[in-house]
C-alpha cells in the first residue's frame, strides 16, 4: 500500500470546481440584479412628472430674454448655457421643481449657487444668488424658497438676476448641433422652451 501527500492543486481540482462555479453563478446573478435595479431606478426617475415653475417669485416671460440660451460669445463660458431671469435684488428665488438639493455653495463664476436634482434626472442650477436658504441633501418642493436674487459671482455690478440652467444627466443626442460647443446641447436643455411648455 502506498501513501502519497496530496498537493494543494490536486485538492483544489477535487473539491473546488463545483464551488467555484456556484460562486461565479451567484456573482453573475448579483450583477444581473444590480443592473436590473439600476435600470429600474433610471426608468422610474424618467417617469416622475416634471411640473415646472418660473424660478423667480412673480416673474413673467418678459423677465428673461428667450434668445440668450446658447448665445455666443458669452464671457469665459463661450456660450450661454441657460437663461437669466431678472428681478429686484432680494426677490425670492423659488425651486422650479420638486427635488433634492445636491449642491449649495460658492463658485467663482456662479457666485452663490444651488443645484437641485429633479424629475427625469435633470439638475436645475441657480446661480448669482444673494443668499440661499437650503442645505445639501434637503428635499425641496416646487415653489419652495431656496434663496434670494442677487449679483454674486461674475454677475457683480450687473442687474440682479438668477442664471438658470437645466442639465440632463441622460443625454439627448438628437439635440446636438454644429454651433460652438454644440455637442454639449445633449446635456443642456433650453429653460425657455421648458418654462413656456
Ligand atoms: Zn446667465
Amino acid at each position: 500500500m502506498t501513501f502519497r501527500v496530496i498537493t494543494t492543486m490536486e485538492l483544489f481540482a477535487l473539491n473546488s470546481p463545483s464551488k467555484a462555479i456556484i460562486f461565479k453563478e451567484r456573482r453573475l446573478t448579483y450583477f444581473k440584479r444590480t443592473l436590473f435595479g439600476l435600470f429600474l431606478l433610471i426608468l422610474l426617475g424618467t417617469l416622475v412628472p416634471e411640473k415646472i415653475q418660473v424660478t423667480v417669485a412673480g416673474a413673467v416671460a418678459s423677465d428673461w430674454n428667450q434668445n440668450t440660451f446658447w448665445y455666443e460669445p458669452w464671457g469665459s463660458s463661450g456660450v450661454h448655457k441657460g437663461v437669466d431671469i431678472f428681478g429686484k435684488v432680494g426677490t425670492a428665488v423659488i425651486s422650479a421643481v420638486d427635488g433634492f438639493v445636491i449642491y449649495k455653495g460658492h463658485v467663482d463664476k456662479g457666485g452663490n449657487v444651488v443645484a437641485v436634482l429633479g424629475p427625469k434626472w435633470r439638475i436645475h442650477y441657480y446661480a448669482h444668488l444673494k443668499s440661499d436658504s437650503v442645505s445639501t441633501g434637503q428635499f425641496v418642493e416646487r415653489r419652495e424658497v431656496i434663496g434670494t436674487l442677487g449679483d454674486s459671482g461674475n454677475a457683480q455690478g450687473k442687474p440682479a438676476h438668477v442664471h438658470y440652467s437645466i442639465l440632463s444627466l441622460l443625454p439627448h443626442p438628437w439635440l446636438v448641433t454644429t454651433e460652438p460647443q454644440g455637442w454639449k446641447r445633449m446635456f443642456y436643455l433650453d429653460p425657455d422652451a421648458i418654462l413656456k411648455r
